[in-house]
């Protein structure tokens, strides 16, 4: 059994892979036993969104089924690829792809056109001004990287719409009459209420989209403030990327289990609400410390 299956999930989260850079076994752990949100997310979230509100105009629809809810997630698309070739920027572009048979899901913070270039830009926020470390940068390099990785295969058409269509099942879904009224109310089109038409819009809007850059972007914020504190910029690189997938495959494939923090990052268990509950791999050590 894979550990989709065995977490009872359709793909992967790009943030999913990120957090097995921090902790593998906490990732698994928030499946297993709730993915409680934190003080510091909450804030966070706060930040995207007064952040979003700032370039792309809300989408006030609310889904009544799966296939209003796959609808809005591609009507959502289109709107911000609108933006973008509007302003040369948008946030918050759900994004889709493919990791050696496995499905990716995952959302872009941030895309700006510069010089005739697609930047991609990822937002992460602190609760102070210090600037992150090097094993708390490493979990957002990957995330970045794999977005990167993602948008290259769907603007290429390695990634295609029948995959796309094959996955979410958009063949046979329909949307529900209350879902159509909003949609009416909200003065969508009549030809773009149909699934099947906007999916088509949406892969071509990416077909057209500029040549990606070989940058990529981390912004730190303040999260109380919303403040830039630093903004990291760092070369893609194709071969990380394998190197990432080879390492993190094994564990999604059930070849492994997953792995907790080693020793010298004992340290990172201090923050875990799994510590000394569902994981004991350091408590006896953290605890002969005190
Ligand atoms: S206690 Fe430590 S090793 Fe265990 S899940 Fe949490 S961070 Fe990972």
């Amino acid at each position: 059994m894979n550990a989709l299956e065995r977490l009872n999930r359709k793909s992967i989260r790009v943030t999913d892979l990120a957090s097995q850079y921090w902790c593998e076994r906490q990732m698994e752990l928030r499946y297993l036993y709730g993915d409680k949100v934190t003080k510091e997310e909450k804030q966070g979230r706060k930040i995207h969104e007064m952040l979003e509100s700032e370039t792309n105009v809300p989408v006030l629809l609310e889904p009544k089924s799966y296939a209003d809810y796959v609808y809005k997630m591609l009507y959502t698309d289109h709107m911000a690829l609108g933006a973008l070739a509007q302003n040369k920027r948008t946030r918050e572009f759900q994004i889709f792809g493919l990791m050696d048979g496995f499905n990716l899901a995952g959302k872009i913070d941030e895309l700006r056109i510069r010089d005739g270039k697609l930047l991609i830009v990822e937002d992460k926020t602190r609760q102070s001004n210090e600037v992150p470390g090097e094993s708390q940068m490493l979990p957002h390099k990957i995330q970045i990287m794999f977005y990167r990785d993602m948008l290259s295969a769907l603007r290429s058409g390695a990634y295609t719409m029948q995959r796309f269509s094959e996955f979410y099942g958009t063949d046979r879904l329909s949307l529900t009459p209350e879902f159509m009224r909003q949609l009416q109310a909200s003065k969508v089109p009549y030809d773009m209420c149909d699934m099947k038409k906007l999916e088509h819009m949406v892969f071509s809007q990416i077909r057209m989209l500029p040549e990606i850059s070989g940058s990529l972007y981390i912004r730190y914020r303040n999260q109380f403030t919303g403040d830039v504190i630093k903004l990291y910029k760092f070369a893609y690189d194709e071969k990380d990327v394998q190197g990432a997938k080879d390492y993190l495959l094994p564990y999604w494939k059930g070849d492994r289990e997953a792995m907790p923090v080693p020793k010298e990052e004992a340290w990172k268990c201090n923050w875990c609400v799994f510590f000394g509950k569902q994981c004991k791999v350091w408590w006896k050590q953290q605890a002969l410390k005190q």
